[in-house]
């Protein structure tokens, strides 16, 4: 095959940034064209603009992130929306793809769209084998779809498209919104807010909810892996490992100190707490990449602490 059209979508966002930084730094190859693309480019939800996009730039391979996202309280808030929007927005990103005859997807999933009543850890072969949490069942059930358009598009043409499956993404360029986003951007914005006005940290919930962290530079390097590599159908877990799970109380400590906070620290067990956990195995991972070296949590903490205090005026909040 002559040189790769790599067309990323949602290449706007806190993943779709990370790999358009990885690339540039060096991981690119000169047999390669990137193009990222935003919703200013085309509103994925409308099939004709999808297509138009995809002839426009016609790429032979794709990295599917567009994606309505948000944290728990903006998912409890718009189940339908989550829903109906990623339902448009995937099919028609794969059937343009097919259409167009691209070479490989690789679309994104989520952790938090497994069975909410399961066993740890939990695994690949896990997505389908009962109904997520229902504070976010409209995300789920979509993208859980597209891992049954994937199986679906392969056994009837052939077609190379995959998924991938992130635990909790974080780094620069991540959506800050205090209640729209996730919570290491949401408490790192409430921390430099309660710096500035001498008031108390408020972390949501009881702070015992576990969750496992990737940094977005890290999940970036490991696409980039995916779309070159991986030839499965079915999906995989990025994950660091379960011994890296950490409550939401010790992700908020790792920021306070990011940010040298000496303020009072409260919870508000008034706000949910969500899912308590979803501990999910790289074993997959593992077997494919055993040496693979993600940044250390307090060190990726500290990084996008910076980025967010040196970029507070064009961030997204
Ligand atoms: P993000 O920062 O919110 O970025 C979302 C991206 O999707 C933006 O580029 C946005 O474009 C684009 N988009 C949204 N609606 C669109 C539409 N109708 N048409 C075209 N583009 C649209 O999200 P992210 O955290 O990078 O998420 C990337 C992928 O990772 C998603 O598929 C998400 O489900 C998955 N994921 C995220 C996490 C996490 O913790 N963040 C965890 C697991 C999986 P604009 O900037 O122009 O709006
Ligand atoms: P989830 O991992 O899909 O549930 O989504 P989030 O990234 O929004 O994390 C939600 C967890 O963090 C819940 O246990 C919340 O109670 C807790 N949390 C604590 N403070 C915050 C906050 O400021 N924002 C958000 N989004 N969650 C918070």
């Amino acid at each position: 095959m002559e040189g790769k059209r790599i067309l990323v979508t949602g290449g706007s966002g806190l993943v779709g940034k990370a790999i358009e930084k990885v690339v540039a730094d060096g991981e690119g190859r000169p047999d390669e064209q990137w193009i990222f693309v935003a919703s200013k480019d085309a509103d994925l939800t409308s099939a004709a603009d999808t297509k138009a996009l995809f002839e426009k730039h016609k790429p032979t391979h794709v990295i599917h992130l567009a994606a309505m996202v948000g944290g728990l309280f903006r998912n409890m808030k718009y189940n339908l929306d989550f829903l109906r929007n990623n339902l448009h927005i995937n099919d028609n990103v794969l059937h343009s793809a097919y259409e167009l005859g691209v070479h490989k997807v690789v679309s994104c999933l989520s952790t938090c769209i497994f069975p909410d009543k399961t066993t740890y850890p939990i695994d690949e072969t896990m997505i389908h084998s009962g109904p997520p949490h229902t504070s976010n069942f409209g995300y789920s059930y979509a993208k859980r779809m597209i891992d049954v358009q994937n199986r679906a598009y392969y056994e009837q043409h052939g077609c190379q498209f995959t998924s991938v499956i992130p635990t909790n993404v974080f780094g620069p360029h991540d959506n800050f919104n205090i209640e729209d986003g996730h919570v290491l951007p949401g408490l790192i914005h409430k921390v430099y807010s309660a710096k500035q006005d001498g008031t108390p940290l408020s972390i949501w919930g009881t702070g015992k909810p576990r969750r496992q962290f990737i940094y977005s530079l890290d999940l970036a390097r490991l696409f980039i892996w995916v779309l070159r590599e991986y030839n499965e159908v079915d999906p995989i877990i990025l994950s660091v490992g379960e011994e890296d799970e950490v409550s939401i109380k010790e992700a908020a400590e790792s920021i306070v100190a990011a940010m040298d906070f000496k303020g009072e620290v409260i919870f508000d067990s008034t706000k949910s707490d969500g899912q308590f956990k979803k501990t999910a195995s790289n074993s997959k991972l593992r077997r494919y990449l055993p040496d693979f070296q993600f940044t250390p949590f307090s060190k990726a903490v500290q990084e996008t602490c910076d980025w967010f205090n040196s970029n507070y005026a064009q961030a997204r909040k």
